[in-house]
């Protein structure tokens, strides 16, 4: 298969890009793949909304700027912040353009904001407790309506297609070998342009608030293509998830919960935050997931209360309806019960190193939304900053990929003759039902080695014990089939790697970063 453009990954990100190039150059042919159907996603479950300046008059650039620098300990790259913070009016009034609808004030047009943690003022602009999925469902409806762009379900990303492949010595990205998961065959696509938007990869534990495919396969991709990553130790840890599981899947308590009122308490009903944290329950998310964690341990509780009690019944119902629904699947009616909740894992900061315009270092190769590493989120995430620097990306990248593709590239001949997968294609099943085994082998691992807290020790430990399952995926790759399967978890084993790795270069404490060691 053959295309100017292939993207790979169906969230916010690959979608925001799609519709934007093909808008704008519709001679150019894009493909899409995504490895389940195209809803499925982080995005799809976003829950509190987008960060975005919209009240000027109490709000301004500045605030949000120096909100997000305060979030991000001083790792944030402020050119950056500042130009994501500006952008997103524009990219916002776009996306409504697009269709996507955003709840008002009840007495006027204006957006409804709401606050979050970290934030000095209410600009979150949402849809209900489900932003995510009326963001997801509207670039859905709007992309199905571009002829130039074929959509490719339930398609897996391998691996890159380089010089390596090749035997050339252009230094770019040409493409990728996929996976048909029902088909179970590898195919060939070659683009002059190609994007990674395969968002995060908080499946590494064991308790995460990511969907089953947040595997990190754009990361692992990009790992063995030798492309460059950075901030992988920043894994933000959500403050608030519902502590029974739902059908295996652990569910989000949105943090614009804490910020309507709702107030953690031990089990034994005593508030605790305002112990660790001058802004109490609205303590930046590393803060306060670290003080639950903490008082989980001292107290062997398995988790802690959310009292929403100040928070009235109508106003939780409408602000917050699949909160409600999913904690009444599990007999808890709030804001009448206080909900249990423990932390987990949600937010990779780190990723592929991209520049201002979202390409990395290897040309035509670009990365964007969770799976990139912009600068934005330096050690720590602020609240709604992702959906939005997703958007700022897409745009930003979608102009400078059409100002790259007009430019001068590797001839027509030279895509035609790039060599068809030549990997590992054996035959024989027999291990496959190991994989499952494997993943959560190494989820336990990686929860309690390289999780919230982090010890020198355990980091070692880790790296030992990561070895052991490196060796039998490496095995099970090179003797069987492949399968989506054994895709996932060689890239989880690869990120989990370099996780370790960049966590035993760092010798000091930032934002989500937390070693017990460096404890001063
Ligand atoms: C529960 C939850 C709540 C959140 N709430 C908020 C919020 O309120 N505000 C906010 O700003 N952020 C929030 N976030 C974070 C935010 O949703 C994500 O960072 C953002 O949606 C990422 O978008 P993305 O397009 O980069 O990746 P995703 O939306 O995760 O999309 C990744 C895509 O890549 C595809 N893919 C992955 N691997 C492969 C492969 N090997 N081959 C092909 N396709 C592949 C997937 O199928 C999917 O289509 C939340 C996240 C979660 C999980």
């Amino acid at each position: 298969m053959k295309t100017n453009i292939l993207v790979i990954g169906s969230g916010i990100s690959g979608l925001t890009y799609a519709i934007k190039v093909a808008g704008l150059n519709p001679q150019l042919n894009l493909v899409i793949i995504s490895k389940n159907n195209l809803l499925e996603s982080n995005t799809k479950y976003a829950q509190g909304g987008i960060a975005v300046v919209s009240n000027f008059q109490k709000d301004s650039f500045d605030k949000h700027v120096q909100d997000t620098l305060t979030a991000g300990a001083g790792a944030c790259d402020e050119a950056v912040v500042r130009f994501v913070v500006e952008e997103g009016h524009e990219r916002l009034n776009e996306l409504i353009e697009w269709g996507a609808q955003f709840d008002t004030k009840s007495n006027s047009n204006g957006l409804h904001l709401t606050r979050e943690g970290g934030h000095s003022e209410k600009r979150i602009v949402h849809h209900k407790d489900k932003t995510g999925l009326e963001i997801q469902k509207s670039l859905i409806k709007k992309i199905k309506t571009f002829s130039n762009i074929s959509l490719l379900e339930n398609h897996t990303l391998v691996d890159l297609i380089t010089d390596h492949h090749t035997g050339t010595d252009y230094k770019r990205c040409y493409g990728a070998y996929v996976i048909s998961n029902l088909k179970q065959e590898i195919i060939k696509i070659s683009a002059q342009i190609t994007v990674l938007s395969t968002g995060g990869a908080g499946q590494l534990f064991s308790h995460t608030t990511n969907p089953k495919n947040a595997t990190g396969d754009g990361l692992g991709a990009a790992y063995r293509a030798k492309v460059f990553m950075e901030g992988l130790p920043f894994v933000q840890f959500h403050p608030t998830a519902l502590y029974p599981k739902i059908n295996g899947n652990t569910f989000l308590i949105s943090e614009a919960v804490r910020g309507e009122g709702g107030i953690l308490k031990t089990l034994s009903g005593d508030e605790f935050m305002l112990e660790y944290h001058e802004k109490a329950d609205l303590a930046p998310r590393d803060i306060v997931a670290r003080s639950i964690a903490e008082v989980v341990n001292e107290s062997q509780d398995p988790y802690v209360l959310l009292d929403c009690s100040a928070i009235s019944e109508d106003d939780f119902q409408n602000q917050f309806p699949t909160i409600k629904e999913n904690c009444q699947k599990i007999g808890i009616n709030p804001p009448e019960d206080a909900i249990p909740v423990i932390p987990a894992a949600h937010y990779f900061c780190g990723g592929i190193r991209v520049n201002q315009q979202g390409e990395s270092q290897l040309k035509g190769l670009y990365a964007i939304g969770e799976c990139s590493h912009t600068g934005l989120h330096g050690a720590n995430r602020l609240a709604s900053n992702s959906l939005l620097e997703s958007l700022v990306f897409s745009h930003r990248a979608a102009l400078d990929s059409l100002k790259q593709i007009t430019g001068s590239l590797p001839p027509k001949e030279f895509y035609d003759a790039i060599p068809d997968w030549e990997g590992e294609q054996q035959i024989s099943d027999l291990k496959i039902s190991s994989i499952g085994k494997m993943k959560k082998q190494l989820q336990k691992l990686m929860t309690s080695k390289v999780g919230i807290f982090k010890t020198s020790q355990g980091l070692t430990e880790a790296e030992l014990e990561l070895k052991n399952i490196f060796l039998e995926t490496r095995d099970i790759y090179q003797q069987n089939k492949l399968t989506l399967g054994i895709c996932e978890l060689r890239n989880m084993v690869s990120v989990a790697y370099l996780m370790i790795k960049q966590s035993q270069d760092l010798k000091k404490n930032k934002g989500v970063f937390y070693n017990h060691d460096y404890v001063e």
